[in-house]
């Protein structure tokens, strides 16, 4: 359970940070930025390097709903795949620039300066981190709380937001992510395209916003046990979502 209360731990840090202990310094505007719900160490570049956190479960955990080869292709193939080229795309900046960027959040706000192989590795780095952590084993079923007000408020009921989820996964063409984003408390879902974020500052990005759920339907996340049917796998998702986690992301917006 250390994981768990290091979390805890970083959230309450995060909210005495939100309570203005520090004033509306950069520095406090950049702790409450993209990595309000990451670990600090999951999208700093240690000693110039990005590194890849470990699973917060098995890989066997979010079986039968997500399969264990899956599991394990994706995040020891994929995710590490993302991390090695963001690495060596990050090595290949002029030092300038390096000196500007600490974290993903300064590569997402730059990213329009920034070469493509940043913006898909730093992209797939932040957004499969994301997406181990909005899962869990014994996940599922409803959101509560605030959250779940929101959802009602903004999306008339659990189901309808569902079916809209569904919708923007399942129409997303090719490879990407459907995503349910806060704006100061207002939810929106979208979807982005490869490995772009909503927390990237480019006009082709069409959700703008703090990620609360995110969902890689990219075929490589499915392709092993639901070949091509990308509904089945959505489908899925919804038995392994991480609804507490998401409610105290959520109450952080
Ligand atoms: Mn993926």
């Amino acid at each position: 359970m250390k994981n768990e209360n290091s979390r805890r731990d970083f959230i309450k840090k995060t909210a005495a940070l939100a309570l203005g202990t520090i004033a509306a310094s950069s520095f406090a505007n950049k702790a409450l930025a993209t990595t309000d719900f990451l670990e600090k160490e999951m999208i700093t570049p240690e000693g110039g390097k990005f590194s890849l956190a470990k699973l917060p479960y098995e890989y066997d955990a979010l079986e039968p709903h997500i399969d264990k080869l899956t599991m394990e292709i994706h995040y020891s193939k994929h995710h590490q795949g993302y991390v090695t080229n963001l690495n060596k795309a990050f090595e290949a900046l002029d030092a300038k620039t390096v000196a500007t960027l600490s974290d993903l959040d300064d590569i997402f706000a730059n990213v329009d300066k920034l070469p493509p192989a940043i913006r898909n590795n730093a992209g797939g780095h932040y957004n499969h981190t994301f997406f181990w952590r909005n899962m869990k084993q014994h996940g599922g079923g409803i959101p509560t709380g605030k959250l779940a007000e929101a959802i009602n408020a903004d999306f008339i009921s659990f189901e309808n937001f569902k079916k809209q989820f569904t919708e923007a996964a399942t129409k997303r063409f090719g490879s990407g992510w459907a995503w349910l984003v806060s704006n100061k408390g207002k939810l929106s879902i979208g979807s982005t395209t490869n490995q772009d974020n909503p927390l990237m500052k480019l006009d082709s990005v069409e959700i703008k916003g703090k990620p609360i759920i995110a969902l890689d339907v990219w075929e490589h996340a499915y392709y092993l046990k639901n070949q091509n049917r990308r509904a089945d796998y959505i489908f899925s998702f919804w038995n392994v979502i991480d609804w507490e986690g998401a409610g105290q992301r959520f109450e952080m917006t």
